[in-house]
């Protein structure tokens, strides 16, 4: 299963730029888009979603073209948009009820066996009858998931899901998706780094409509080996020697001195400390442009 995206472009009509020819190819397993606010993440969503048309490229499910077969491709796919609107004062379980009779799944035994799966694999069992209007942010959004797998999507797509979630709430929302991805596209958008680290298979970092080559979360730490050094040494002073370096971060350590964080692959004095390399490296790299 394959998710094909070729040359990819879309400008608003006020002239942003919010996708600038990007292609990639996504497959089984959990996929991270990770970037900052108007990186333009919601803007390839919504097209990969088919609610927007591109000005130019390809899209193809299993070398299908989204867009000419849209009726079709929206049977396959599964998507929750970042605000997902008014909560009714209905229990989850008879809301989700109604979504499956709207789906199409007429028989009152198919629906109740679909209905228990979705809130077994969403974790919602215990809160099946309790309103959703009253439902926390973290709920909410697994009670999203569980609407959209009703339709047994093979393709989900999740635009800032843990966006105001707390911890506790983003690792269970995040173990759901995990959950659902082994058979399925799952791809996923986020400003934080942590999201991406130790769930998704493969990611790529989005910047002004921009998108980064594909890769696996350890291997962008790997590559990274070697070349991220910690420093005493001021902005002003660094610039004063001959090394090419880029500034990822700095920090303040125990001793409250601002320690100053460098990407360089050249050779460096002893002042400067070698650390192990972390996304959040990689990620400020990438935004770098480099
Ligand atoms: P992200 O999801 O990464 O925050 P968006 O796709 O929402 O990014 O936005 C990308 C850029 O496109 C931003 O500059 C945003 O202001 C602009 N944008 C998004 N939607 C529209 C629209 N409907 N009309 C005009 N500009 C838009």
């Amino acid at each position: 299963m394959k998710l094909t995206i070729n040359n990819l472009s879309k400008t608003y009509s006020n002239g942003t730029k919010a996708i600038d020819n990007i292609s990639l190819e996504i497959n089984e397993g959990m996929f991270g888009l990770l970037g900052p606010n108007g990186a333009g993440k919601s803007s390839l969503m919504r097209t990969l979603a088919t609610l927007q048309l591109p000005d130019s490229g390809q899209v193809l499910f299993n070398d299908i073209d989204i867009f000419s077969n849209k009726i079709s491709y929206r049977k396959q796919l599964g998507y929750l948009p970042q605000e997902f609107g008014v909560y009714p004062k209905e229990s989850a379980k008879g809301l989700l009820n109604y979504f499956a009779v709207l789906k199409g799944i007429s028989s009152k035994k198919d629906r109740d066996v679909m209905v228990d799966y979705v809130l077994e694999i969403t974790n919602l069992v215990d809160v099946k009858k309790k309103h959703v209007n009253t439902f926390s942010g973290g709920m909410r959004q697994r009670f999203g998931i569980a609407q959209l797998l009703l339709n047994q999507p093979k393709i989900v797509i999740v635009d800032e899901p843990t966006a105001g979630l707390d911890p506790a709430e983003r690792t269970r929302f995040l173990n759901v998706i995990r959950n659902i991805s082994s058979e399925n596209i799952v791809l996923f958008s986020t400003h934080l780094v942590e999201d991406v680290k130790d769930l998704c298979k493969e990611m790529t970092v989005m910047n002004s409509g921009w998108l980064a080559p594909k890769i696996s979360p350890s291997s962008a730490i790997d590559q990274l080996k070697g070349k991220i050094w910690e420093t005493m040494e001021t902005e002003e002073k660094l610039d004063a020697t001959s090394i090419s370096y880029i500034k990822l971060s700095d920090r303040y350590n125990s001793e409250n001195v601002l320690l100053n964080r460098i990407y360089t692959e050249e050779r460096v004095p002893d002042t400067f400390f070698s650390v192990t390399p972390k996304l959040e490296d990689f990620y400020f790299l990438t935004l770098k442009g480099t």
